[in-house]
């Protein structure tokens, strides 16, 4: 049966055929990709990584060699986000800090950052997670005033804004992924954005000593690339979806991963749908608003808080149904009626126990994560939603019996 996968970037043949065509021309169209991320941003340079996991740690050695200051070990990041931060932030060689975040809105609390003791902090990382903005210009006030840096980390939020500027664009130094669930997709894919001198400075060495991917893994990643523009279409995703060793939807916390040069040969992929990203953007934000009309007046569940300034881009729709004995109900309905909702990262990262371990006691207690964590469904939002689909969605969360109506 046809079903919706939880999020993805259509690759038509038109697009995939002129990807394939830049790559002859893979060094420029690289350039032109990094340009043009600097310049979404609104920031001077950018640095083009195998992963986004590569990009944040590259990143923060850059920020912790800038700073020059061996007392500041500590990064702060939102204490319900992907797991490959709290692991980018150990592989960097700091102690990731969790900070709790506000339920209905998803960011960092403000008000809980203000109250940290940022003595030993190097930064503190933003998440804009589904591509809803967070705080971000409290949060860039707050680290200003406190001598930190900060990393918007833009992993699914690359075309969204806040207060009229771009989400990756805030703070110090900026992070975008092309993985396969993110606003555009190469596959793999990372890229740094930032204008500071120091960390540029740092960055550029950095860059120098990376190794590059060969032939034979652009080869495989185009073939992957091919296969994944076939199966994202409802009617294959349906019969794939199942099939374990793709390893769908799993969430790990991994320190072993390489941190490399992105793959320039296909830049043409991330490239050519950048130049897509606006309507993209438009058709996932529409999905979305319909998913918020539809579902404004359904029992027992609770809609995400959405400043009136911000202008999401909406990688996928995350609701909350209040009792979280009634999750895994409505999570079988949905996908029992051919929609790929999830419950996103399994726990709030001061229950993931890899993450416990080096983060200090004060901080494992996270309300507001552990309230997200247990209580979250993300719902699609990509162009492959059909125009019945908000009515459905609606229908089929209506039907599930909830025990907190
Ligand atoms: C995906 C993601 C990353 C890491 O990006 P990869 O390209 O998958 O390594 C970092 N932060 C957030 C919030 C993400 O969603």
């Amino acid at each position: 049966m046809a079903h919706l996968a939880p999020a993805g970037t259509p690759i038509s043949l038109r697009t995939y055929l002129a990807a394939a065509a830049r790559m002859p021309r893979s060094a420029d169209t690289a350039e032109r990709l990094a340009g043009a991320l600097a310049q979404h941003s609104g920031h001077r340079s950018a640095w083009l990584t195998s992963t986004g996991r590569a990009g944040m740690v590259i990143a923060l050695r850059a920020l912790a060699k800038a700073a020059n200051d061996p007392k500041r070990t500590d990064v702060v990041i939102p204490a319900y986000t992907c797991y490959s931060v709290a692991a980018s932030v150990a592989k960097a060689g700091l102690r990731p800090r969790l900070c709790d975040i506000d339920p209905h809105t998803l960011s960092i609390d403000p008000e809980q950052l203000r109250r940290f003791d940022f003595s030993s902090v190097l930064a503190v990382v933003s998440a804009n997670l589904y591509g809803l903005p967070n705080e971000l210009s409290e949060l860039e006030g707050l680290a200003r005033a406190r001598g930190v840096f900060m990393v918007d980390d833009a992993a699914q939020a690359l075309g969204a804004h806040s207060k009229g500027r771009p989400v990756g664009g805030f703070g110090d130094i900026g992070l975008y992924s092309f993985d396969k669930g993110k606003s555009i997709t190469s596959l793999d894919g990372g890229a740094v954005v930032t204008s500071d001198d120091a960390v540029i400075a740092e960055l550029t060495r950095a860059y120098e000593d990376l190794a590059g991917a060969n032939v034979l893994e652009t080869l495989t990643a185009a073939a992957k690339l091919a296969v994944y523009a076939v199966m994202l279409r409802p009617t294959y995703y349906g019969v794939v979806r199942r099939l374990p060793f793709l390893g769908l939807g799993k969430t790990s916390y991994d320190l072993d991963y390489p941190i490399r040069r992105y793959d320039a040969r296909l830049a043409g992929f991330a490239y050519e749908l950048l130049g897509h990203l606006t309507e993209l953007t438009r058709t996932r934000s529409a999905n979305a608003l319909a998913l918020l009309a539809a579902l404004r007046d359904v029992p027992g569940i609770a809609l995400p808080v959405i400043a009136s300034d911000a202008s999401p881009s909406f990688t996928r729709l995350p609701i909350l149904i209040r009792a979280p004995s009634d999750r895994a109900r409505v999570l079988e309905a949905l996908n029992r009626a051919g929609i790929g909702a999830t419950g996103s990262y399994p726990e709030a990262l001061c229950d993931v126990s890899d993450v416990r371990a080096v983060t200090p006691a004060a901080d494992l207690e996270c309300p507001g994560a552990r309230y997200v964590a247990a209580r979250i469904v993300t719902l699609p939002t990509h162009p492959y939603c059909p125009p019945t689909y908000a009515q459905l969605a609606s229908a089929v969360i209506r039907a599930v019996p909830m025990e907190n109506a």
